[in-house]
């Protein structure tokens, strides 16, 4: 069930490192992360704060052992926009406090007991209905959802008052909790997949325990195809009296995987979307009837309490909340992202987001580091591999058994790299699994804009990305595209510009730019951008020597118009392309 991600330790030197291995001992597949050149940890980070809100973003859980104003104003920026908050707790460095500080309802408070327990003191714990209570009856565990906060708040402080409670339905959790109980008590707490009266005696929680199945799919499409099916569960549930949060997913036939509509009703309905393959009676078309999708996805006992040919909805439900993740299968999903040229700051927020939520990862070895820290539960495919089709195959296999899988390349994923590659394994395959799958491209800061970033603008005006490998087009091809860049003026980006087994390549190109270039021309040359270590030089293409350069640089050869003028304070020197001609 509850697949807790395990929390970040946070500490900023060696004085709090007894402490964090006390409390990542609580904690299978924890990491200790520590402030670079400063302790040795699991993990290193250079910047606490951009660090803490890197994790916070991510829905990491976060330990920082240092004072809790620190932690506070490091994450202040995004509290604002509340979604889904992590907990968050500041420790003393000597174990001598406990403090949740944010996650109250993702569970901050439990921490804070279990790490105050292993250190033997007191958590400071300050939410009244947890003090008196021992647990915090607004936050039921993941599979069950709250009613209406509004009046679960009125119901605790009716408790804090002194009332006391039944407890009607299935509640384990709750078991061990010291809420004042009787049997004949005015006030119930009500496990129930039923819609809530409004009636303010009852806590109302929903077990995520009502599955959906609905026939057909948003035939013709449409804008308000969606919206359709969404109204046609929203009736059968109400029919039924049922509560939409104890819906615990939308399942549809395996043959409608690809349409929006059925996606955007469950993203409405806020279910995750699973898909089941009927094996029809004689004489019956497949998926017509939406209980037998029901039969095929559902392997627990169910009753059904709606089936109705008309609406094309049937509903399960189950005597306690599903685990969605059991009920037949998601549709698989293949995203390749660009990571930018390295640092964290410069990777698209989609590209992170798609990297928290993919169960697989592929790609270089090296790409794949640069793509961490990734979580224990997530599958890596790394390898050195250099057969990029037989790795996009893998992509597209692994993705069409449901799992979520994310093709890491650098920089962006179209420029020289893996999307070009995974298209072309899709476009050669008829298997109509791997065309259902959910297949998208985030880009990424390639190389010669991170580059030029750093040097000015050198692609203010028109130019052109090359790459000088030979590997996968014939050399002639090369030198005649680099006449005709050269003789157009374009800047050109250099890619691939060199490497053991192409050592006389890039001295052939230069001769050719040369050419029609002036010795003059403004050359800029970047190295391991936006990586650690990395350089940036500016030289003429008169100077530029091919063991200037290797396969980590960026060769930016400038057009007839590129210039530089000197820095003023930090020395060095800007280069621009004007983006006029005279
Ligand atoms: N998809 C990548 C390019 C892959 S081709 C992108 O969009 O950036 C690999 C070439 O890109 C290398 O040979 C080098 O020329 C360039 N390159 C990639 N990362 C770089 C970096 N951080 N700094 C400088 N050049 C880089």
């Amino acid at each position: 069930m509850a697949r807790m991600t395990p929390p970040a330790i946070v500490i900023l030197g060696a004085g709090a490192l007894t402490t964090a291995r006390r409390i990542q001992a609580l904690y299978a597949d924890s990491q200790v992360h520590g402030l670079q050149g400063r302790v040795e940890a699991d993990v290193s980070y250079s910047e606490l704060g951009a660090h803490l809100r890197e994790l916070y973003a991510r829905g990491t859980p976060i330990v920082a052992l240092c004072a809790a104003g620190i932690v506070i104003r490091c994450v202040a920026p995004l509290l604002a926009n509340k979604g889904a908050e992590p907990p968050v707790l500041a420790v003393a460095e000597d174990g001598s406090a406990v403090v949740p500080l944010l996650g109250g309802l993702a569970g901050v408070n439990v921490m804070a007991r279990v790490i105050a327990a292993a250190l033997a003191v007191s958590p400071a714990i300050t939410t009244s209905g947890e003090l008196r209570f021992g647990t915090c009856v607004l936050n039921p565990p993941e599979g069950y959802a709250l009613a209406d906060l509004g009046q679960g708040k009125r119901f605790v402080s009716d408790l804090l008052a002194g009332e006391s409670t039944r407890i009607e339905g299935e509640a384990p959790w709750l078991d061990d909790a010291q809420l004042p109980r009787s049997a004949s008590a005015r006030l119930a707490i009500r496990v129930t997949p039923r819609a809530w009266s409004g009636r303010d005696d009852e806590l109302v929680i929903h077990p995520r325990s009502v599955v959906a199945a609905v026939s057909g799919a948003g035939a013709g499409a449409g804008a308000g195809a969606g919206a359709e099916i969404e109204a046609r569960v929203r009736e059968a549930l109400d029919a039924q009296g049922l509560a939409v949060l104890s819906l615990a997913a939308l399942l549809a036939s395996s043959e409608h995987m690809a349409d929006q509509a059925l996606a955007q009703a469950a993203a409405s309905l806020n279910v995750p979307l699973r898909f089941a393959q009927t094996h029809p009676e004689d004489g019956e078309r497949p998926s017509e009837r939406p209980s037998n999708l029901l039969h095929a996805a559902l392997r627990i006992p169910y009753e059904t309490l709606h089936d109705d040919a008309t609406s094309g909805v049937a509903l399960a439900v189950a005597p306690l909340a599903i685990d969605p993740d059991t009920i037949g299968r998601a549709r698989g999903r293949l995203t390749v992202i660009g990571l930018g040229p390295g640092s964290a700051d410069l990777m698209a927020p989609a590209a992170r987001a798609a990297l928290n939520e993919a169960t697989d990862i592929l790609g270089y070895d090296t790409y794949v580091k640069m793509a961490g820290p990734l979580r224990a539960d997530q599958r890596v495919h790394g390898t050195d591999n250099r057969e990029e089709m037989q790795r996009a195959r893998h992509a597209f296999e692994l993705a069409s058994m449901g799992r979520s899988v994310v093709m890491v390349s650098s920089g962006d994923p179209g420029v020289f790299a893996m999307a070009a590659a995974v298209l072309e394994a899709l476009d050669a395959e008829r298997n109509a699994q791997w065309h259902a799958i959910d297949l998208s491209i985030v880009p990424g800061v390639s190389a010669a804009m991170a580059t030029a970033a750093q040097a000015g603008a050198p692609l203010g005006h028109d130019f052109c990305m090359l790459s000088l490998s030979d590997n996968l087009k014939p050399w002639t091809i090369i030198e005649k595209r680099l006449r005709h860049a050269a003789e157009a003026d374009l800047v050109m980006a250099f890619y691939n510009p060199i490497s053991r087994a192409r050592p006389w390549q890039l001295d052939k190109a230069l001769d050719i730019v040369r050419e029609y270039r002036a010795a003059t021309t403004k050359v800029v040359l970047g190295r391991d951008i936006g990586r650690p270590g990395g350089t940036l030089r500016t030289i003429t293409l008169g100077d530029l020597r091919s063991s200037d350069v290797d396969m980590r640089t960026m060769v930016i050869v400038g057009s007839s118009t590129t210039r530089g003028f000197a820095k003023n304070a930090e020395g060095g020197e800007w280069i621009y392309t004007p983006r006029w001609y005279e």
